[in-house]
């Protein structure tokens, strides 16, 4: 299927239940990281479209907000059965935008329908409380109502998921929404608005805008009809628009940026370790907010695990998404490339020693070599940030203290992974990890069952689980006096 045929390439916005360009007509070329060839052109929207979304979200909003939880949920399971029977048409259009290997596109839209499908079951749950009163003659009510018109803005390593967390559960609390997909994957995200109208979710409820992120932001922070600000993406975007959401003192959500550890102990089981260790690294090129950004691994086993893991990077398959068989795709872009280059170049400059790969892949673009780098120290720069990108920096450790010292040494606090066959040390080390999600003896552990978010710089808020949709909903106290008792 080229992208051509494909029902979801639209490139258009929808505002209000109308598909509109940009009103100067503006747009911005898409390209697919694979093969660089221009997939499709998109609006370059801006504060006048954005306002005009927020305005059509407001006035839904007055009606939206008095379905019942049943029709919302019924909406919802329709919403989840249209994406699962376009399944394959989402998945190749990711994959072309994205690059992301098939196999892993597949997996991300299920997970979309999976979100939407636990947000229509939970949309029923949304209980409030009768309190006991401490006067006999009133009687003490908390209820549960929508927070009103919410924004999401996301990015372009999860285009399709990232808004299935926020639509969901959105739509489930019988709020309404203006989303913006990030420009370099705005095909995914626009696939939302085709999908809701295939779900028979009324107009104005769900409006999708591509365009200048700094005009789109501005607005949307701005605007006082929008009441939470929900984002995915870096650390540095979201505290940008913390500052702008302080103006109207909007509910925000924030699932930013990581620097996962994974510890191996010299207790673990290695080959089980090896095969968790590919998966929570090179899952999308290492291009996750959950992706291992450091391996830190017991003195005892450490030669064992470098050897094991680099030989396991060595024999991954490199290539175009959409071929069979491929696990690591292109990077997003060049200026992807070039950042892991220069991550590369700093850790030998200082003493790391490249196990596998180190360089651009033979296939050109932005593909790149599945690298492992042993030797890696504390005063290497991805000891620090957040690489995005297949390198494996792997460090050393003498015991447990060290090793949970070195783990939780970062402002970051997403997702951590360790390896271990020891209970006691099961629970004393994820009791001491600073991280909001842990996986132990596991390298890939989210599901929609469960809450997603990050301690420290890498957030606020959780998505999935119950816990996801209490950021969608205010509580509201109603003392009933005067009861004649
Ligand atoms: P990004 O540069 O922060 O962009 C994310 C989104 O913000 C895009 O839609 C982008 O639009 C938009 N944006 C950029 N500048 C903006 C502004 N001034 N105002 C409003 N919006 C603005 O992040 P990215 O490079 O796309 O994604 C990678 C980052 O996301 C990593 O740090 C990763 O860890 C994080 N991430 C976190 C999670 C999580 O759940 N914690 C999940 C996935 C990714 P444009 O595309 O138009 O620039």
């Amino acid at each position: 299927m080229s992208a051509e045929n494909n029902t979801f390439l639209k490139n258009k916005n929808l505002i209000d239940g109308q598909w509109v360009d940009a009103d100067g007509g503006e747009t911005i070329n898409v390209n697919n990281p694979a093969t660089g060839e221009i997939i499709g052109t998109i609006p370059k929207s801006g504060k006048a479209e954005t306002a005009r979304a927020i305005e059509a979200a407001q006035k839904a909003f007055e009606t939206f907000r008095k379905t019942s939880a049943l029709e919302r949920s019924k909406m919802l399971r329709k919403l989840h059965d249209v994406i699962m029977e376009n399944q394959e048409a989402l998945a190749r259009l990711l994959t072309m935008e994205q690059g992301k290997s098939i196999v892993e596109a597949r997996g991300e839209v299920g997970m979309s329908a999976g979100y939407v499908l636990w947000y229509a079951e939970e949309a029923r749950r949304m209980y409030g409380d009768v309190v006991p009163s401490p006067w006999a003659d009133r009687r003490i009510m908390v209820t549960k109502q929508p927070v009103g018109v919410i924004a999401a803005i996301t990015p372009w390593n999860f285009p399709s998921s990232m808004l299935a967390r926020k639509i969901g559960p959105a739509i489930a609390a019988g709020c309404t929404a203006v989303a913006k997909p990030a420009t370099q994957t705005p095909y995914s995200g626009i696939a939302w608005g085709i999908l809701c109208e295939m779900a028979g979710i009324p107009a104005g409820v769900v409006n999708i805008l591509t365009g200048s992120a700094s005009e789109i932001g501005g607005e949307i922070t701005r605007n006082p009809h929008v009441k939470k600000v929900t984002f995915t993406g870096s650390t540095e975007i979201g505290k940008l628009l913390l500052k702008q959401c302080a103006g109207t003192v909007k509910k925000v959500s924030m699932e930013l940026g990581g620097n996962a550890p994974f510890l191996v102990f010299n207790d673990a089981d290695i080959d089980r370790a090896v095969e968790g260790a590919i998966a929570a690294k090179y899952r999308n090129s290492g291009q996750t907010c959950v992706c291992t950004n450091r391996f830190l691994v017991q003195s005892k086993v450490y030669k064992e695990f470098v050897e094991k893991f680099s030989a396991a990077a060595s024999a991954l398959k490199v290539g175009n998404g959409l071929e069979d068989g491929v696990q690591q795709g292109p990077l997003i872009d060049m200026n992807a490339v070039e950042s892991v280059e220069a991550m590369i170049e700093d850790a030998t400059k200082k003493g790391g020693k490249i196990v596998a790969g180190g360089k651009r892949h033979k296939l050109g673009g932005s593909f790149f070599e599945p690298t492992v780098i042993a030797d890696a120290k504390p005063r290497m720069r991805f000891a620090k940030e957040e690489i995005f990108g297949p390198i494996s920096p792997i460090f050393k450790f003498k015991d447990e203290e060290e090793g949970i010292a070195m783990a939780n040494n970062t402002v970051f606090g997403l997702a951590a992974y360790f390896y271990t066959s020891d209970l006691g040390r099961m629970f004393r080390v994820s009791e001491a990890l600073e991280y909001g999600l842990v996986g132990v003896n596991e390298g890939v552990i989210t599901t929609v069952e469960a809450p997603f978010g990050g301690f420290k710089e890498s957030g606020l808020g959780r998505e999935g689980g119950h816990q996801g949709i209490e950021d969608y909903l205010e509580s509201k106290y109603v003392c009933v006096g005067g009861l004649g008792l």
